[in-house]
This record gives C-alpha cells, sequence and structure tokens, in this order.
C-alpha cells in the first residue's frame, strides 16, 4: 500500500482571496458526501463532533445513489447490491449506526450462462452442471492450494491468470478459467492479469465467509437518503452544491478548506483541525495543490500520477416485460464477449421498477478505447443471452461508461492507499482506501473503520497518561473459516426474511 505523495510547498498557506463571508468553525469537515464520506460524518457526530460535509454534486450518494428514470431506480454507479450481504461490514456498520436499512441476500450462488443456457448453482457444488467431471476436479484442485494450504510467498504476486496458467491446463479448462474470469470482471471490474493470486485469495475467502451479495430493499438511493436524513437529524451541516477548491494546511497539520458556492460563485473558507477526503488520491493531492481534477484530463492522463490505475467498466440498464433471470443472486455470463455478468434486482424488491416491469443491469470491463465498439458489443451479448426475447421484451434505459473522475474503483483492489496522510489532520477514505481482501462498498465501509480506528489510537495516544482504556477496535475481521463450508450446498443468507 502506498501512501500520499508530499503536499505541494504551495499547500502550506493559509490564503483569504476575496473571502466576503467570514470562515467557519467545526469539529471536522468532510470532502465529497459518497458513501465514504456519509458514514464517516455518521460516525463523527456520535462521537460528538460538529461536522460540516462539503459535496459539489446537487445531491450525496456520489456512485451509491439512484435517480429516478420513468418509475426506475438507476443507479449512479453500483447495480443495487452489496457483496458480503447482511452478514457484512457495511450491514454491520449501518445497524452499529442504527440506520434503517434491509438487505435481500443472494438465494443461490450464481448462475451461469454457457453453452448457450443458464446453468442454476444453488451452491458451490452445482458448478459441477456445467463444468463437468474433468473442470470440476480441478476446481476442487485449486480449492486446495488456495484455501487449505498456505499461498508461498513467490506466488503471492503472481497475476492469477499466470498463477492459474502453472496450475492448470487452461486449454483444457476452458470454463473453469471463464468462471474465475468473469466473477473477476463483475465483481473488481479487472482481468485476471490485473489482479494478483494472493489478493484472488483473500477477496474469496471473504466471499465465503462473509455470506452471499444482496440486494439493498429501495436500492442505494434510499440507503444513502437514509444516511443523509440521520447526517442531518444528528446535526451535521451538508453543504450540497459546493465544490471544495482547495486544502488550507498550515506548518505541517490541516487547518480547513476553500470552498465555491456554484449557485453563486461565492468563495468561502471552513476551518476545522481533521478534514476526511472522501474523493481519491487523485483529487486529494490536486486539492493540496489548489488544483481541480477534471474528467478530461483524466481520461487524457495529464496528470501526474501514472501509479494511479482505476478500474473502469460500462452498465447497461434494462427494462423487460418478462423476468429473464430466475433468482435473486448474480448471473455470471461465461460464453459473452464482453458482458461479465447481470443481475435482476426487481427479483428481490420489485418497487425498483414499474409494476409488472423486471430490471435488468449488466456490467462489464471496457477493454479498449473503441467506445462504440465496446457499446455494440454489450448489445450483441444482451441478445446471445437472451435471443429474440430482448428484441420482443426488452429497452435499453441507460448504457453508460465508467472510468476518470468517474470509474469503478478509484484505485485498482489491491493497490489501495491507506487513509492517513503527510498532513496532519487530514485523512482519506473512500474505495481508494479498501484494504485487501474487501471489496466495493465493503471496501469502502472497512476503509471508515480504519479512519476510526487511527483517530481512536491518536485519540489514546494524547490521553495515556490519564487512562487505562484500550482504544476500540472498528475494523471488521472475516467470520470464521467454517461458514465458507455453508456455501457448498446452498448460498447462506437471510432467504429474503424481513
Ligand atoms: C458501474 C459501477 C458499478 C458498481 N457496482 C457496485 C455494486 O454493485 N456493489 C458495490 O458494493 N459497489 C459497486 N460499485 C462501487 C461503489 O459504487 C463505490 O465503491 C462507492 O460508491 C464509492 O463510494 P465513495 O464514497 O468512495 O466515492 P464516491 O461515491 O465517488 O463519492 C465521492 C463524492 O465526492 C464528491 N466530490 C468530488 N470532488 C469534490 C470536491 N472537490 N468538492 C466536493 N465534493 C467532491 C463527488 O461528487 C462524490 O459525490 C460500482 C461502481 C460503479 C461505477
Amino acid at each position: 500500500m502506498q501512501n500520499l505523495g508530499e503536499p505541494h510547498a504551495g499547500a502550506s498557506q493559509f490564503t483569504d482571496i476575496g473571502t466576503t463571508l467570514p470562515p467557519q468553525h467545526f469539529d471536522a469537515i468532510i470532502i465529497g458526501a459518497g458513501l465514504g464520506g456519509l458514514l464517516s460524518a455518521a460516525h463523527l457526530l456520535q462521537r460528538g463532533l460538529r461536522v460540516a460535509i462539503v459535496e459539489r454534486l446537487p445531491h450525496s450518494g456520489g456512485r451509491f445513489t439512484a435517480k429516478n428514470f420513468h418509475g426506475v431506480q438507476v443507479s449512479t454507479g453500483a447495480v443495487h447490491m452489496v457483496p458480503f450481504g447482511s452478514s457484512g461490514v457495511l450491514a454491520h456498520m449501518l445497524h452499529r449506526l442504527h440506520i434503517p436499512h434491509h438487505f435481500f441476500d443472494a438465494d443461490v450462488f450464481g448462475s451461469f450462462h454457457v453453452h448457450g443456457k443458464q446453468f442454476r448453482a444453488r451452491g458451490l457444488l452445482s458448478v459441477y452442471k456445467f463444468l463437468g467431471a474433468h473442470q470440476f476436479f480441478w476446481l476442487v484442485y485449486i480449492g486446495y492450494l488456495i484455501f487449505l494450504r498456505p499461498l508461498p510467498p513467490y506466488e503471492q504476486q503472481l497475476p492469477f491468470s499466470l498463477w492459474l496458467e502453472r496450475h492448470i491446463d487452461v486449454k483444457r479448462n476452458p470454463q473453469l478459467v471463464a468462471f474465475f474470469e468473469r466473477i473477476a470482471r463483475f465483481a473488481l471490474s479487472l482481468d485476471l492479469p490485473q489482479v494478483s493470486t494472493a489478493e484472488v485469495a483473500r477477496i474469496t475467502k471473504h466471499m465465503l465467509r462473509f455470506g452471499a451479495p444482496a440486494i439493498v430493499q429501495g436500492g442505494c438511493g434510499k440507503l444513502t437518503n437514509e444516511l443523509e436524513s440521520h447526517v442531518c437529524a444528528q446535526g451535521g451541516k451538508l453543504l450540497l452544491s459546493h465544490e471544495v477548491l482547495r486544502i488550507l494546511s498550515h506548518d505541517g497539520a490541516v487547518t480547513g478548506v476553500r470552498l465555491r458556492n456554484k449557485a453563486d460563485n461565492e468563495e468561502f473558507e471552513l476551518h476545522a483541525p481533521l478534514v476526511v477526503s472522501d474523493v481519491g488520491p487523485r483529487a486529494t493531492v490536486a486539492l493540496l495543490q489548489n488544483r481541480t481534477v477534471t474528467q478530461s484530463n483524466v481520461l487524457k492522463q495529464q496528470v501526474d500520477h501514472a501509479d494511479i490505475h482505476e478500474a473502469v467498466g460500462l452498465k447497461v440498464h434494462i427494462l423487460s416485460d418478462i423476468s429473464l433471470i430466475p433468482h435473486r443472486g448474480i448471473m455470471y455470463c461465461l460464453d459473452t464477449q464482453r458482458i461479465a455478468g447481470m443481475v435482476q434486482p426487481t427479483n428481490s424488491d420489485p418497487s425498483l421498477a414499474p409494476p409488472g416491469k423486471h430490471l435488468l443491469i449488466s456490467h462489464q470491463v471496457i477493454q479498449s478505447n473503441n467506445i462504440e465498439e465496446e457499446r455494440a458489443l454489450a448489445l450483441a451479448d444482451l441478445h446471445l443471452l437472451f435471443g429474440e426475447a430482448f428484441d420482443k421484451h426488452c429497452r435499453v434505459l441507460t448504457m453508460g461508461m465508467y472510468r476518470g473522475e468517474w470509474p469503478v474503483n478509484r484505485i485498482v483492489q489491491g493497490e489501495d492507499r491507506l487513509p492517513q496522510t503527510p498532513l496532519r489532520g487530514l485523512y482519506q477514505v473512500g474505495d481508494a482506501v479498501k484494504p485487501s481482501g474487501y471489496l466495493m462498498v465493503e471496501g469502502v465501509a472497512q476503509s471508515v473503520n480504519l479512519f476510526l480506528e487511527l483517530l481512536e489510537t491518536l485519540d489514546h495516544t494524547s490521553q495515556q497518561s490519564n487512562t487505562d482504556i484500550q482504544p476500540r477496535h472498528y475494523v471488521m475481521p472475516a467470520p470464521s473459516r467454517l461458514n465458507a463450508l455453508r456455501w457448498l450446498w446452498k448460498a447462506p443468507g437471510n432467504a429474503g426474511k424481513r
């Protein structure tokens, strides 16, 4: 894991250019009201701090919210799905904060579209149906190598594609390779050569130990609204349509932010000894240098951060008259050119689409700069998957690219940054700070846990002479490895209980 670079020399000044409003003082300022920002704000408010949250968009939630489009909950990022479901890190955090929510855990391990049809696998053993005896044997062997023996150090950093080549005959196991490839593309938006064997091992262990993925009741927009209401009810000051222009500092410590009200272009300052950035390392460094990162300059790679690799993807929202996926889990697509997986979240919560309609969401990794071709391949895959039913019953609502400043992950899984920065009082949370093995919003929630644990340790160190109380632990460890056994026959989950 790497840390932020040294702040630019210009960052350590305390300027007041053209300020017409008096500076306002808080205990903590959060930059960005994405899931990471809102969760951090809720925890800091729980500790009794005065908190301001600054969001440049007119709404909170970032890549984890949705807009109502003709009665359909069209998400700004996430496919309304939480990777570790009702037993995961996010679920625990929401319970801890008393945020109302319900997650519908998947009722299957998944289904697999292969050989032109869909095979439903209730548990892991059911993948035998489409793998056959030969490839299933090699899957069990891989399971043994990953789970039942320590991964030798020289294997840990190998790209997973290379590791597979060394242990199985990839030519004779095409569906088995596709099985791993499509899960990595759907869950991480990465290809197998981009992810290390150690990371695959950790993620797989966590996925199996925590539980089934889940669809959020009401969609990710509902959850974000609950969080936003909670933060405001606890006295948090939420400044929507306000953009942070600069992080202010003095003598190596953060002092606040300079921001612009987008409604009237007014600039002013907020001051606090603690600033939490939810905007990712690239934008955080830019704010220290009084620069703004735009979508176009990330796409043109004109920034001096060649070391930052984001995960990119293309997502399609489809409205259908008929149900095309018969379960609450993920359909992995092994015989497609691009689409890695799909979900039909209305199987869990029909209110995500108008009555009688079904919402389907597909996801794929963008594999070239030819965007038109990527879209055309997505459509070709949808025809391959559903045949005539697609033309007859389905309507494509949106087809969105996720890259640049709005990627699937700001830092690819396994290369994440630390929450602390060289500037005292400045911390990072969000999907660029996910600890190893914790993916997507589980990683966002765990990044907030890391940050809280750091604060707790700092508080404890400064008060050590007065108290024997140990700092509280927030970071959630993976449950027992025996939990993984539950997956063999049937996906573990809450079976939609309310
Ligand atoms: C296509 C796609 C599918 C996904 N699917 C899933 C899924 O099914 N399940 C899952 O768990 N995860 C999924 N994810 C990932 C998940 O959406 C993200 O991990 C999560 O939403 C990131 O939250 P965050 O708080 O780290 O960042 P963000 O949501 O990006 O929040 C950052 C916020 O900061 C604001 N901001 C930026 N700059 C400034 C500034 N200068 N001043 C003020 N505000 C600023 C932004 O507007 C934004 O609201 C998906 C992502 C994408 C794109």
